[in-house]
C-alpha cells in the first residue's frame, strides 16, 4: 500500500529516462511563482472521476467492486463481483444467469480468489472499467501478474495480458502492483521492485515499455499513477542511501501522445489531484493549486492539514482526513469550507469517486465494508452508506 509521506528533506532532482535509454531536456525544474489567493472557478472546464487506489471501478451504468465485506462471512475461496445501479443504487451479483441464486461457483459473478491461495486467481485490490470491459488483476498461469478481461455483464472473462512474473511458486506471497488502464495500454508498477519503475504494455500485446526508471541506485518508490486528459500522473519517492528520514517526492507527467516524460513539481508528497493542467496538493500548510503551463501556484486554503486525501468533484475540492478521523471537508473552488461529514460510518481507506458518488473503505464495529456518499443529496444530508447486498 502506499506509504504516507511527511517529511521533506534533501532536494535532489533525477531527471527522467526514457525506455532506459535517453535523457530528455523536457525534464526541467518547475520554477515556483507567487502564491496568490484568487478564485479558480474560471481556469477550470471539465471534471474527470478522480479514484485512489482503483477498488471502484464506474461505468455509465453504475459501479462494479469486488465485494469488500472483510469479517463478517467466513473467508472464502472465491471473490465476488458487485454491481451497482447507478439509478436504483441496488448492489446486486455481476451475474445474468437464469434462475442462478448467485450462491455456488456455478454463478458467474465469482471468481478463483488468489487469497486462497491457489495458484491462479484474482486479487481483490483493483478494477477499472475500459471501453465496454472490467479489467481485473491477479496471478495467472506460471506466476504471472496478468491483467483479466471480463464482459461488462460478467458472462465471460479471459487472460487479457501477462505483465511480468514473479516468484510466488517459491516463496509463497506476491505483492499486488498499482496498474492502471488507460489509451490502449495497461501501466503497472511492480511494488516488489527495490527501484520501482513505471512500465506499460499493449493491452493484449507482449512488449513492455519502461516510461520511468531511476538509474541512480537509490531505492525508489512510483506510486499514485492517475490518467487525465492524454497525460499520465505519477508521483516520484526517492530515498537517498536508502533512508527513509531522507525521502524527496515530486510529480511527473508522462504524454501519451509525443511520448515525453517531464517532472511537474518537486516536493509534492502527499495525496494529488489534475483537473486540466491545475494540480491540487496539500502540504502540512494547505492545499494549494499548481498551474502547470504558468508554472506558479496559488494557495486555496491556508490553515495546518495533516495530509488529507484530495478529490476534486464538479463543485467541490473535498478532502478525507484519513490520518485523523476520517472526517470529510468540501471546499468551494474559492477555498471556502461549506460542509464537513463525519459519522458512524469511519473511512479506513478513502477511495474517492466522481461528482455524484465518492467510496471509502469504512469500519464500525470492528467490520470492514465498502461504503458510499450520495452527492446529489443536499450538502447537510451527506453520509456513508453501505454498498452491500441486501
Ligand atoms: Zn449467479
Amino acid at each position: 500500500m502506499q506509504k504516507e509521506l511527511k517529511i521533506k528533506c534533501l532536494k535532489r532532482l533525477f531527471c527522467v529516462l526514457t525506455a532506459g535509454l535517453f535523457l530528455l531536456s523536457a525534464c526541467q525544474k518547475a520554477e515556483q511563482g507567487s502564491v496568490e489567493r484568487t478564485d479558480l472557478m474560471g481556469e477550470i472546464e471539465e471534471v474527470e472521476s478522480d479514484y485512489e487506489y482503483g477498488f471502484v471501478a464506474e461505468s455509465e451504468h453504475g459501479y462494479y467492486s469486488w465485494e469488500r465485506v472483510e469479517y463478517i462471512r467466513e473467508p472464502s475461496d472465491l471473490a465476488l463481483l458487485v454491481f451497482m445501479d447507478i439509478e436504483s443504487q441496488q448492489v446486486v451479483p455481476l451475474c445474468n444467469k437464469p434462475d442462478c441464486m448467485h450462491d455456488s461457483e456455478e454463478c458467474n459473478a465469482y471468481y478463483s480468489d488468489i487469497h486462497s491461495f491457489s495458484n491462479e486467481g484474482m486479487d481483490k485490490h483493483y478494477i477499472q472499467y475500459y471501453e465496454d470491459s472490467i479489467y481485473a488483476i491477479g496471478l495467472g498461469e506460471d506466476d504471472y501478474v496478468s491483467l483479466f478481461r471480463i464482459e461488462a455483464d460478467g458472462s465471460e472473462w479471459e487472460e487479457s495480458t501477462k505483465l511480468y512474473r514473479t516468484d510466488y511458486s517459491s516463496t509463497g506471497h506476491w505483492r499486488v502492483p498499482e496498474v492502471l488502464v488507460a489509451d490502449g495500454y495497461v501501466y503497472f508498477i511492480d511494488y516488489k521492485q527495490k527501484s520501482m519503475t513505471l512500465t506499460r504494455m499493449p493491452i493484449g500485446g507482449t512488449k513492455a515499455e519502461v516510461i520511468y526508471e531511476d538509474d541512480s541506485g537509490a531505492e525508489v518508490q512510483v506510486h499514485r499513477v492517475k490518467y487525465r486528459n492524454g497525460s499520465v500522473y505519477f508521483q516520484v519517492v526517492t530515498f537517498p542511501e536508502g533512508k527513509y528520514e531522507l525521502h524527496e517526492a515530486a510529480l511527473y507527467r508522462y504524454d501519451t501522445a509525443d511520448g515525453q516524460c517531464s517532472l511537474v513539481k518537486e516536493g509534492i508528497y502527499g495525496s494529488y489531484s489534475v483537473r486540466n493542467d491545475l494540480v491540487y496538493y496539500v502540504d502540512e500548510n494547505g492545499l494549494f493549486c499548481y498551474s502547470i503551463q504558468e508554472q506558479n501556484e496559488k494557495t486555496v486554503v491556508e490553515q495546518p492539514l495533516d495530509y488529507p486525501t484530495v478529490t476534486l468533484t464538479e463543485d467541490y475540492i473535498v478532502l478525507c482526513d484519513i490520518k485523523g478521523d476520517g472526517t470529510l471537508s468540501f471546499y468551494d473552488y474559492e477555498g471556502k469550507e461549506v460542509a464537513t461529514v463525519s459519522g458512524a460510518l469511519r473511512p479506513l481507506l478513502y477511495l474517492g469517486g466522481n461528482s455524484d458518488m465518492l467510496f471509502a473503505e469504512c469500519t464500525n464495529d470492528n467490520v470492514t465494508r465498502l461504503c458510499f456518499m450520495d452527492l446529489k443529496k443536499p450538502l447537510d444530508e451527506l453520509q456513508w452508506e453501505d454498498f452491500q447486498r441486501d
